[in-house]
């Protein structure tokens, strides 16, 4: 490999050619940082990048561990980025929002942590939609990342920094945080994979929480088994996350090459009836190829989906309204006169320049979850939740290992074309909010590109604490899908 081409290694291309000695972790790493330097200009995936020299002396480091035989940890030196709501010690974590400019995270969250455990070397701070409230990265406060196989057009989000990171080889991979499909979502626009784990298999712990019921942080990388390597590193019971579940850390990508032979796949009507022609056709062909590889694939209806969005937006205002009451601009945030002060009035000030879709939430969180309206809206949006548990659970308990859909029903969308209506934004979550509210593991796995050069995902979902069966049928997809385009430069 010569230079210019190492940076697109797989994960598992570079940790074979670091310990092999086929390139030094140093070069690798300074090559990434130039493609940085040099990609930002067009992308605008990063928020910050980490100092160069500090980390080529953490690279150099690493090389010579390889080359005295010590333990370099599985991720040997590679270059990843993390979204700027996951908190990294000394290092500003704003969540793609003004209010919190002037924060530095004083503590590890546990995946940066289980990260740099293993070597990894994280190079920059990744852009998001302000607070993760979104998917199309366009309410970032720092202005929106632009996708890469066209940048007139959205990434997807509320990870589309990420995305555009690990598919424009500014990384390996990158971690995003997945509350309705933030990971998978930004994936499937940017044809990279997304994986969004069971409920409790990663931490928490240091995620900057959005809907603390309902959120993952996930790996989002080239290949699925890229993603399962980087699972298999951030996964596992955490003590600061009660959260957790009680597994042992695990190796996913062990049985990953295992194929789909005898799996039962059920296709989800209610997520593919209304994709775009081309989005349905991609699912349709898909299901073709599972089925030459084994598996059985059928169509299934599930009723409570039609209620999913409106349920995942009212449960996630209502613990959203209350996690972002603590923003009180006294820490960190704006800088505002304090002449005169009056706590109520100040508050207001600040608390009122949050983007528009932050401040849609708190007012619309306020409102389901209060005393007069919480049995309307509240509470029925967690009805909605437990009878699509119950659907989804015995889909799985009784015909399926897998279901599958469109990641999202539409391609991407040109920058700016649906940010004046909320509510057909918020439809574009169909696909992906089941998973959340049901706490399924899902993943979007990249299959084609549109006639106009604009990706498609697939989305597999599967039953909880089946990660590795979910793994296993994204990597057939992968290895039997026809072979895609290369990202345009
Ligand atoms: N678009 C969804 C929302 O705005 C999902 C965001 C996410 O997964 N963080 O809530």
């Amino acid at each position: 490999m010569n230079h210019s081409s190492i940076i697109r290694a797989s994960a598992l291309e570079y940790v074979r050619g670091v310990t092999s000695g086929e390139f030094t972790a140093e070069e690798f790493l300074s090559e990434t940082l130039s493609r940085v330097g040099e990609a930002e200009t067009r992308y605008h995936a990063y928020l910050r990048v980490e100092d160069s020299q500090r980390l080529l002396a953490r690279a150099r480091e690493v090389d010579r561990g390889i080359k005295s035989g010590q333990k370099v940890g599985l991720l040997a030196g590679m270059p990843v980025s993390i979204k700027d709501n996951i908190c990294m010690r000394g290092s500003r974590t704003t969540c793609g929002s003004r209010m919190l400019e002037g924060f530095v995270a004083p503590y590890d969250a546990t995946a940066v942590s289980r990260l740099h455990a293993e070597g990894a070397i994280i190079v920059a701070k990744a852009n998001m939609d302000e607070f993760a409230m979104g998917l199309s990265t366009e309410f970032s406060a720092y202005g929106p990342s632009r996708n890469p196989w066209n940048t007139e057009y959205v990434p997807g989000g509320s990870s589309g920094g990420s995305a555009v990171a690990a598919a424009a080889f500014e990384c390996v991979a990158s971690l995003g945080s997945d509350t309705g499909g933030s990971v998978r979502n930004p994936a499937s626009f940017c044809s990279v994979v997304g994986y969004k784990p069971t409920y409790g298999l990663v931490s928490r712990h240091g995620l900057v929480s959005y809907a603390n019921s309902i959120e993952q942080i996930g790996p989002i990388a080239r290949t699925v088994s890229d993603a399962a390597l980087v699972l298999g590193v951030i996964a596992g019971r955490d003590e600061h996350d009660d959260t957790t579940a009680d597994a042992a850390a695990d190796d996913y990508l062990e049985g990953i090459e295992g194929g789909v032979e005898g799996m039962r796949v059920g296709i989800v009507d209610e997520m593919t009836e209304g994709a775009d022609p081309e989005v349905a056709r991609a699912v349709a062909r898909a299901a073709g190829d599972l089925e030459a590889a084994g598996a059985s694939c059928e169509r299934i209806s599930l009723d409570m989906v039609g209620y999913s969005v409106p349920s995942y937006y009212t449960i996630t205002a209502a613990e959203a309204a209350s996690n972002l009451a603590r923003y009180d601009n006294l820490r960190y945030g704006y800088d505002l006169p304090t002449d005169g002060y009056e706590f109520n009035s100040y508050v207001a000030e600040a608390r009122g320049r949050f983007g528009p879709e932050v401040t849609r939430r708190m007012i619309l969180g306020g409102y389901v979850s209060s005393a007069g309206h919480a049995g309307r809206y509240y509470l029925k949006a967690l009805k909605v939740r437990a009878k699509l548990t119950r659907e989804v659970a015995d889909a799985f308990a009784s015909s399926y290992d897998i279901l599958m859909a469109p990641t999202v029903p539409i391609l991407p969308f040109r920058i700016g074309e649906k940010s004046d209506d909320p509510v057909s934004l918020f439809m574009v979550d169909l696909n992906t909010v089941t998973a959340n509210l049901t706490r399924r593991p899902a993943v979007s796995v990249p299959y084609a590109v549109s006639a106009g050069g604009l990706p498609i995902g697939i989305q597999m979902m599967a039953d909880s604490m089946q990660d590795k069966t979910l793994l296993r049928a994204a990597r057939a997809l992968e290895r039997k899908r026809p072979p895609l385009p290369e990202v345009p430069d």
